[in-house]
């Protein structure tokens, strides 16, 4: 399917040059950047992205995990060029604009019941710290002023902001500012392949709710909420949670009174099979929050939703200092929202939650392949995300000497066969746009097989 040629024209050279003088890349060691001949990518088109020099590459990560219905999709092309004749953006603060409220309307409906006031922001690292403000700020003014932490799971990842990362446990990224961040406790997590104690996920996660419930019942009364990602963590490893798992954590933080935090920056609109991972747990958290695939992966936008409760908590005369002083220069930003419109426009189409329900049982059958290559050692799957973690050593489950870079092998190698993917250290990640074709899903899968193979086969 790629278009290569055997020698890199010009084009793509001349922007990789430029490139290089410039700029400084998002979790980019620069000085092995400056040696590598990375795509410079000029088009989108569905599932695949086209590079300066016409070769084509199938987007095996949703443009990191936000593409939801392909790229250049007319039906969201054109309302965002109809709403860029009309109006781009004007500020939220003291105004209002009609495709942010519409939005808003239709996110109330299509989310869990109960959650019925949205905040806007712009990406997934401020929708989930405005639920960690509002939830510190809910307690501080309403009684229980004592409530001022925050529990989350052993390899979270909610985002890089420092009030982020201080919910944030993975050490490579989160280690070295550490210092910067408030302290938060950290609760074990159902990482079933690693687990020293189950056997399998169930076990494992049964384990992890007992810990989590000794800490609330110990700590609760400084505890304003618990944060996680529902049903799967991605930047920790793509790490599965049993069924029943998030439903467990809801229990929990009813009985201690700790706000339950859903993180469904990457989960959300369709990724699972459903609009929001919560449903399938018919779980409705205190607060919900969203990014990513919101626009169909188009524009930066987020969205912080809770309920009555919190937003009444927040009420009051304007001298009693009950508002939420928190806000960005981009909220509620038209453009984003139409495009939102949109994208939720396809997503609640007849039948397209069924479809991609069909296409994430294709990726379970089609993922066995890589069981035929001796160094993976575990394949997790929930909906249409995939982790596959490769190990130097399956029987004792020894990772690969991390500067070794084994996934970004894998990458380079499955970029030659005209697929973008990209790895969490050695756990090659497979997130493709949910519009994409069965043919198509079979082609990243076998492309990927072959590019895991080429380097540890
Ligand atoms: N939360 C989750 C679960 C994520 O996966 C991410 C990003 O990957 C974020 C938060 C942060 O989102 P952003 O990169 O838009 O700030």
């Amino acid at each position: 399917m790629s278009k290569r040629s055997s020698k890199p024209s010009g084009k793509s050279e001349g922007w990789r040059r430029r490139d290089r003088k410039v700029l400084w890349h998002p979790f980019t060691q620069q000085s092995l950047w400056e040696e590598e001949d990375f795509p410079v990518i000029v088009r989108g088109k569905g599932v695949h992205l086209y590079d300066a020099d016409g070769r084509r590459y199938i987007d095996g990560v949703s443009s990191l995990w936000c593409n939801t219905h392909g790229h250049a999709r007319p039906e969201i092309n054109r309302a965002m060029k109809r709403q860029l004749d009309r109006l781009s953006h004007a500020t939220f603060l003291g105004l209002t604009n009609p495709p942010a409220i519409e939005l808003a309307e239709r996110l109330v409906a299509a989310a869990p019941k109960g959650l019925t006031r949205v905040f806007y922001s712009d990406n997934g690292s401020t929708a989930v710290e405005v639920a960690c403000k509002m939830a510190f700020q809910y307690w501080k003014q309403n009684g229980r002023p004592g409530k001022t932490s925050f529990v989350s799971l052993d390899a979270a990842y909610h985002g890089d902001t420092v009030g982020t990362m201080s919910v944030g446990n993975i050490e490579l990224y989160h280690g070295t500012f550490r210092p910067l961040m408030f302290p938060a406790i950290k609760a074990p997590t159902t990482y079933a392949y690693r687990c020293g104690r189950a056997k399998t996920l169930e076990e494992c996660g049964r384990h992890c709710l007992e810990d989590i419930e000794a800490i609330l019942k110990a700590r609760h009364a400084e505890i304003a909420g618990l944060v996680v990602e529902p049903l799967i963590q991605g930047a920790g490893g793509m790490i599965t949670q049993p069924p029943g798992f998030l439903a467990g954590l809801r229990t929990l933080c009813d009985r201690y009174g700790v706000f339950l935090i859903a993180d469904e920056v990457m989960t959300g609109f369709g990724r699972l099979g459903r609009m929001f991972a919560c449903e399938l747990e018919g779980v409705t958290p205190d607060f919900m929050a969203v990014s990513k695939g919101i626009t169909g992966g188009y524009l930066p936008l987020a969205a912080t939703l809770t309920t009555d409760r919190v937003y009444e908590g927040f009420l009051g005369a304007f001298k009693d200092r009950r508002t939420f002083y928190h806000g960005h220069t981009y909220t509620g930003n038209p453009l984003a929202c139409a495009g939102a419109l949109a994208s939720l426009d396809l997503l609640q189409k007849r039948g397209a939650l069924e479809e991609i329900r069909r296409k994430i049982h294709r990726l379970g059958n089609l993922l066995q392949s890589f069981y035929m290559i001796d160094r993976v050692g575990d394949i997790r799957q929930a909906g249409l995300i995939a982790g596959i973690e490769l190990v130097e050593d399956p029987s004792t489950k020894k990772a690969f000497p991390w500067e070794e870079r084994t996934g970004h092998k894998v990458v380079l190698e499955a970029r030659k066969r005209g697929v973008i993917v990209r790895p969490l250290g050695d756990t090659i990640v497979l997130m493709p746009p949910l519009s994409i074709t069965e043919r198509e899903l079979t082609g990243l899968v076998d492309r990927t097989v072959e590019a895991v193979r080429a380097v540890v086969g």
